[in-house]
């Protein structure tokens, strides 16, 4: 074990830091080092990144409704 702490570095240059969530919530994300040539504002040192996958998930909410199921007349 890493004492419930790693680190990765991304695509942009930033490096991240994995830290063991409290009870009942997951794992957080931390920037851990601001990238010299990263675009991204979301990125910045010692911020918090939550929601991290889900955010990069298309949403499922632009499907239009499937009306056929509704026709019982
Ligand atoms: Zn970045």
């Amino acid at each position: 074990m890493l004492k419930g702490f790693t680190s990765a570095r991304l695509a942009c240059g930033c490096r991240i830091g994995f830290r063991e969530g409290v009870e009942g919530s997951p794992v957080t994300v931390v920037v851990d080092e601001k990238g010299p040539g990263c675009p991204l504002s979301l990125h910045v040192r010692d911020l918090p990144l939550f929601d991290h996958r889900e955010a990069m998930r298309p949403s499922t909410r632009l499907l239009p409704p499937n009306e056929e199921e509704y026709e019982e007349s």
